[in-house]
């Protein structure tokens, strides 16, 4: 099996992982309350999607 001929340095492998970066999962606001809510998912502050009450509390 091949072998790294030269040891991969702390400063080489981080500049490497600079691309390694966290995924933000998509949020919008709200068109019914303004809200910060993931886009595509019911509004779990006033339960509406698409402006309709889909869940009553
Ligand atoms: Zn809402």
């Amino acid at each position: 099996m091949a072998v790294p001929f030269r040891k991969t340095s702390k400063a080489r492998k981080n500049k490497r992982r600079t691309h390694y970066k966290l995924a933000v999962p998509g949020m919008i606001r709200c068109d019914h309350c303004g809200e910060l809510k993931l886009a595509h998912h019911v509004c779990k502050v006033c339960g509406t999607y698409k402006s309709r009450e889909v869940i009553r509390s």
